[in-house]
């Protein structure tokens, strides 16, 4: 059997999951192609969640449709998964043999509630959105626990309904990826719209059940939606014993191939082994589907398996970023201005590299990508 008629299994139907399908199609996959979600609501994007669906402005999540693909879906969350026979047993106990896998299972919301604590709020998945937004249209004051992309996205929401927020992390908000000089005027930004930032090193706990609250060293705030933002945690229980994850998620070289032979991976569960940590981002998902499908038939990529686009939304400013991250010091600001919340941005990084920011100033990501290619400097 060549690799183009062997059976493929893909666990996640997500934007990993499903560019990954949609890539083995493309590059002449005529096998079987079997798809194993977990999710209710099939494949859908989770960007639009946090911004236009948590909001209000659309009644659906964007979702995809792959029925042109001859693919068989499963929803039913694999289990686990046995490499010496390779095949991936569903929680139903259905075997689906593969010849090759991809693992693209992404993560879920990082909790913070105590041992049987219920009640928590979190945001990653559709039904999470559903469950949020009657608490919204009902809330006057809120509290959001981390200052991430996430968690200034459900404040920025909670802002333009007119509730009453509280952005509580032990850094300024985006700081840790952005750096000081754009995490300063989102704060200014943020004030002028009555976000309230408080800043802790010690743990918080979340007060009550259903959550009221939260505690956090001698002080303890309440309000009427508590909601948890608090990064993400690499979904890969079901792998346990397969000598594939660790406790950084699932290790990936350049190919997207694992440790185990047949095994590739894409997406928020996959970490780059050079790098040794998580990049859960859009672009790299998409990257990495397409590159994990292409080593899954033998062929080349048509890409490197890492994009570094990222994009947010925060106070109703659109921030998008090409280039490497973390930024650290000034830029150069060649249009616009800060003060006016619309400007681009230039950061030269000592290896030579560039990172380009548009805040809040239209600007197509093909530009800023041509910029950070352009201006990179030559290393050797
Ligand atoms: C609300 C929100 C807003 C975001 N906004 C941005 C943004 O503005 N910009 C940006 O760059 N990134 C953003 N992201 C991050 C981006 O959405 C993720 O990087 C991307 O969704 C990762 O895709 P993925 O397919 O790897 O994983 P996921 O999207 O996590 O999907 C994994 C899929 O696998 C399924 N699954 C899990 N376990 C199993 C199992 N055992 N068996 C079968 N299926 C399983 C899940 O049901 C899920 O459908 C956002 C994320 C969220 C949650």
């Amino acid at each position: 059997m060549s690799s183009l008629d062997s059976r493929i299994v893909v666990v996640g139907d997500s934007i990993a999951g499903c560019t990954a399908v949609r890539e083995l199609r493309a590059r002449g996959h005529e096998g079987s192609i079997v798809m194993i979600g977990a999710d209710d609501d099939g494949c859908y994007a989770k960007p639009p969640l946090s911004k236009h669906v948590l909001k209000g402005e659309a009644a659906a999540a964007e979702t995809w449709d792959l029925s042109d693909l001859d693919i068989t879906a499963i929803v039913d969350p694999a289990a686990s998964l046995n490499t010496a026979r390779r095949i991936v047993t569903t929680t139903a106990g259905i075997d689906v043999p593969y010849d090759a896998l991809i693992v693209a299972t992404g993560a879920v919301a990082r909790r913070i509630a105590g041992p049987g604590q219920a009640g928590e709020t979190v945001l990653r998945t559709f039904a999470d959105v559903h469950a949020l937004r009657p608490k919204l249209d009902a809330a006057r004051t809120a509290i959001v626990v981390g200052a991430g992309f996430l968690g200034m996205e459900v404040a920025s929401a909670c802002a333009a309904r007119g509730i009453a927020v509280t952005v509580v992390d032990v850094d300024p908000p985006l700081q840790r990826l952005l750096g000081s000089f754009l995490s300063d005027a989102i704060v200014a930004r943020a004030e002028a719209a009555s976000v309230q930032f408080v800043r802790t090193d010690a743990p918080v706990a979340l007060v009550g059940e259903p959550v009221t609250g939260i505690e956090f060293a001698d002080t303890q705030l309440t309000a009427d939606v508590v909601v948890t933002c608090a990064g993400d945690v690499p979904q890969t229980e079901w792998l346990d014993g397969a000598g594939i994850a660790d406790g950084i998620g699932v290790g990936i070289d350049y190919l997207c191939a694992t440790a185990v032979p047949g095994v590739f991976a894409a997406g928020d569960v996959a970490y780059a082994r050079a790098a040794s940590r998580r990049a859960p981002f859009w672009s790299n998902a998409v990257a990495q589907g397409k590159v994990a499908a292409a080593s899954a038939l033998g062929l080349e990529p048509t890409c490197a398996p890492a994009d570094d686009y990222f994009w947010t939304e925060v106070l109703g400013l659109s921030i998008k970023v090409v280039g490497p991250l973390p930024l650290h010091g000034e830029p150069i600001v060649l249009e616009g201005s800060m003060e006016d919340g619309s400007a681009l941005l230039q950061w030269n990084h000592d290896d030579g590299r560039t990172t380009f920011v548009a805040y809040g100033i239209k600007k197509a990501v093909g530009l800023l990508r041509r910029l950070a290619r352009d201006s990179a400097v030559p290393t050797t």
